[in-house]
This record gives C-alpha cells, structure tokens and sequence, in this order.
C-alpha cells in the first residue's frame, strides 16, 4: 500500500528515480477518489522494473490488478515480445484498468483476465508458464494463490509477494488491527512456506508493508 503522506525521504527518492508520469498519477488520483489507495508506491513500481530488468523477465503472472498501475510500471520494463496476465475479480477494477493498459500502450503486453484468481489459474492457466509472479490480492488467500500458481513458474523464476507484514500484524502472537484470525493464521504460513531455503532463495523486505522476494529453486 502506498503511504499517504511520503516522508521526506521517500518523496526524495520518487521525485529523483521514480516519478509517476501523467497517466500512473491519473491512476492514483482515480483510487483516492474511490477511497481505494491501495496500490504500490512509485518506488516500489520502480523496483519491479528493476527486477524484471535483473532477471530477464519475459512472462508475469500478476495476481492483483486493482486499477493496473503495478501493470503499467512492469509492462514498461518488459521486452516488446513479454506478456503480462494479470488477474482481477471485481468488474468494475477491470474495466478501469484495461482502459489505463490501453492509454499506456500496453494492450499488446497485457491480458487482464476477469474472475476468481483460484479458478482462472486452475481452469485457464494450468498450461501457462511464467518467470515471475506478483501477488497483491486478497491476504487470506495468498497460500492457496501460491499453492496453485509455483507449479507455473519456471526453475529459477521470482515471487514477489505485497503485504506479507500485514499491516504490522504478522509478527505479533496474534492477529491485531482489524486483521483476522483466519488471515493471520494463512499469511504466517505463506511466509514460512516461502522462508523455507530447500525450496527458495528468499527475503521479507521490511518495506512499510513488507515485500517478499523468493527465488524458485531449480
Ligand atoms: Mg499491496
């Protein structure tokens, strides 16, 4: 999630490697005015572009499109021949974001694909494959998204996972503000599944939400 007043540093540090151009801010202020400003931070959009870039990534399964401003930032990393299938279950986000994917001339490297993200990667995706993963999607089910989307990534091929501190609660001996049970319980072993070194060379970054980076071991 993007803070809602930068520090001092952070605008530093957007407004020297990662300004957002019109559109990226037209996306943002669209979110705000729905009371939905829960997508990336610029820094954090530049950062996946540096990852695509760093591993040569061609093919990304997003899970999580929201209004497609994590799209955008990635597809502009992307060679001309990448592809980007980003899944989205509200109407109303696809919609949205397939408009912004088109303003940013990305319809030829975007799919957003509408529906249940489970059902989309068991029915349409069982033979897809890809060299990254980015998930920013509904916290409680973060486990059963990875249990269904590692088998198509490829050995070698990059989770990043959003929110894997969920909101400062994932570390405490329970669920606290307002996060449930029920979420707290999937979120902590979705990180031990992914801190497990015979499977992942991993990370939890402690950015303000937490951002997991895990490698698939070959
Ligand atoms: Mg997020």
């Amino acid at each position: 999630m993007r803070p809602l007043a930068a520090s001092k540093a952070i605008q530093y540090i957007r407004d020297l490697y990662a300004k957002e151009d019109k559109l990226l801010q037209e996306i943002h202020e669209a979110l705000v005015a729905v009371h939905q400003p829960i997508h990336i931070g610029p820094e954090e959009g530049k950062f996946l572009q540096l990852l695509i870039q760093m591993i040569g990534a061609k093919r990304i399964l997003e899970i999580g499109t929201l209004y497609g401003y994590s799209t955008i930032w990635m597809g502009r990393a992307l060679p001309e021949e990448g592809k980007i299938i980003s899944l989205e279950h509200e109407d109303r986000c696809v919609e949205a974001a397939r408009s912004y994917v088109h303003k940013a001339g990305l319809d030829g490297i975007v799919d957003i694909i509408a529906g249940d993200a489970c059902t989309t990667l068991q029915e349409k995706l069982s033979d897809a494959r890809f060299d990254m993963i980015f998930m920013d999607a509904d916290k409680l089910q973060y486990e059963l998204y990875l249990e269904l989307a590692l088998p198509l990534l490829n050995p070698g091929g990059l989770i990043v996972a959003d929110n894997t501190l969920l909101f400062d609660s994932v570390y405490e001996d329970g669920p606290i503000g307002g996060v449930r049970q029920t979420t707290w319980e999937a979120m902590r072993r979705f990180n031990a599944v992914l801190a497990d070194p015979s499977r992942f060379a991993s990370l939890l970054l402690p950015t303000k939400e937490g951002l997991t980076l895990a490698i698939k071991q070959k």
